[in-house]
């Protein structure tokens, strides 16, 4: 398997942008082999907005290689229950200080309408506002013009799941309703 990826090189057909939480791996949750599904993880599985200039984008790289490159047929949100970067993110928004914090704070502030959608001090609200920040999420990755027309072409398909990491449910995201409901059975992401 692992000699003919290196001479045949990967085709995943999945894109997997998933939090960097070690709770939370793609490949073990969806039962994934090498060269199966090509994962981007960072902290609360952010996708910024299309914005190409100077700066060192990371998580962008790594769609744009997945899309012009891999030509992946589906890319995945995968957020989840107890999402320590949401949690910063509401600790902020509800006014407190992150002491000795230098990057977290920028980069949370990419889901900040998630935060002011649903209110930072209610306790009950952390797994909205992971919702919600999986679709920030997903509302960015469509601004990446080349994702856009992947998905107007039929060749793309954008999900959003959300990971309870305390039952194992999986809840996905349903675009016509906005909500998300629990799915029957994690998906198996094998290609086998
Ligand atoms: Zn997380």
């Amino acid at each position: 398997m692992t000699r003919r990826l290196a001479e045949e090189g990967q085709k995943p057909k999945i894109m997997v942008i998933a939090c960097s939480d070690s709770r939370v791996d793609p490949a073990i949750l969806f039962n994934a082999d090498p060269g199966e599904i090509f994962v981007v993880r960072n902290v609360a599985a952010l996708v910024p907005p299309y914005s190409p200039d100077s700066s060192h984008h990371g998580t962008s790289s790594a769609i744009e290689f997945a899309v012009k490159d891999l030509g992946v047929q589906e890319i995945i949100v995968l957020g989840h229950y107890k999402c320590g970067g949401v949690a910063a993110m509401r600790s902020i928004h509800a006014g407190n200080q992150l002491e000795d914090r230098e990057f977290i704070g920028p980069w949370m502030a990419l889901a900040a309408e998630a935060c002011s959608m649903h209110g930072a001090d209610d306790p009950e609200a952390a797994a909205a506002v992971e919702m919600a920040t999986i679709k920030t999420s997903i509302r960015n990755l469509k601004t990446f013009p080349w994702v856009q027309k992947g998905i107007d072409n039929g060749t793309l398909r954008v999900h959003g799941w959300w990971f309870d990491i305390n039952s194992g449910n999986l809840l996905a995201h349903d675009p016509r309703t906005g909500q998300f409901s629990i799915v029957d059975s994690i998906p198996d992401l094998s290609a086998k």
